[in-house]
């Protein structure tokens, strides 16, 4: 690993500055805008890049994925209502950066990613920097049952449709968040587990995600 982890004035004060755009752009919460001023995105960029790391943009992480934009990651995260001590199942791990903003709330995290180059270089940084989530190879659109029931799931791919698995591996009142639609754009789509046969489920705005590959997606 060739960073360096240093967080200067410049990196510090571009987060800030991140922060009071995400705000600017309709994200109210105040626990979601503080956790995303504590992680340190240009630790997930190589230096070269880190002029970068701050600016609301998707960046090539490697494997043809991407970090997704902060104002996504803000706004999935806002539309989960975390309570701290919330066990959260996270679809594709990435390089982490989403893992770590719910790992500030204050969640238990269980995430799973599929590329193995991907899950091998993360689950190397992350604990280096502090963050302890409980790490899983493979396939995440059948979810994780040994570990269900989750109070929170986030999928952080794009599915053709939200896949019925997870929906059983949510506790009652618990929430889903997943980007469902074609390969080219979906709908933030939040489904609520309302009773043990019941789901309320509201469709939001449109975004652009790396597609969720595996057994109950693409
Ligand atoms: N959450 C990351 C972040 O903080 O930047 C970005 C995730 S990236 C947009 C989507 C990730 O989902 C990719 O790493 C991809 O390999 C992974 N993925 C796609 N299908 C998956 C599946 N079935 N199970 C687990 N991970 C999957």
């Amino acid at each position: 690993m060739a960073y360096k982890y240093i967080d200067n004035y410049r990196e510090r004060g571009a987060r800030k500055k991140l922060v009071l755009e995400l705000q600017k752009k309709g994200i109210s919460d105040k626990k979601v805008l503080e956790a995303i001023g504590n992680v340190k995105r240009h630790y997930f960029f190589d230096e070269t890049f880190w002029a970068q790391a701050y600016l609301d943009k998707a960046f090539p992480i490697g494997e043809g994925q991407t970090i997704s934009n902060p104002y996504t990651v803000a706004y999935q995260t806002e539309l989960l209502h975390i309570q701290k001590g919330d066990k959260i199942l996270e679809i594709g791990t990435g390089c982490g950066y989403q893992t770590c903003v719910l790992l500030e709330l204050g969640a238990k995290v269980y995430t799973i990613e599929r590329q193995e180059k991907l899950f091998n270089r993360t689950i190397q940084v992350l604990p280096h920097l502090g963050y302890k989530p409980n790490f899983f190879l493979g396939d995440g659109s059948k979810g994780i049952a040994d570990h269900a029931p989750y109070d929170k799931i986030i999928v952080t791919a794009g599915a053709p449709l939200v896949p019925q698995v997870l929906l059983r591996q949510l506790k009652i009142g618990g929430i889903l968040v997943i980007p469902v639609g074609d390969e080219k754009e979906q709908k933030m789509v939040t489904v609520i587990r309302v009773g043990e046969n019941d789901f309320d489920k509201i469709v939001l705005d449109t975004f652009r995600f790396v597609p969720l590959l595996g057994d109950q997606a693409w």
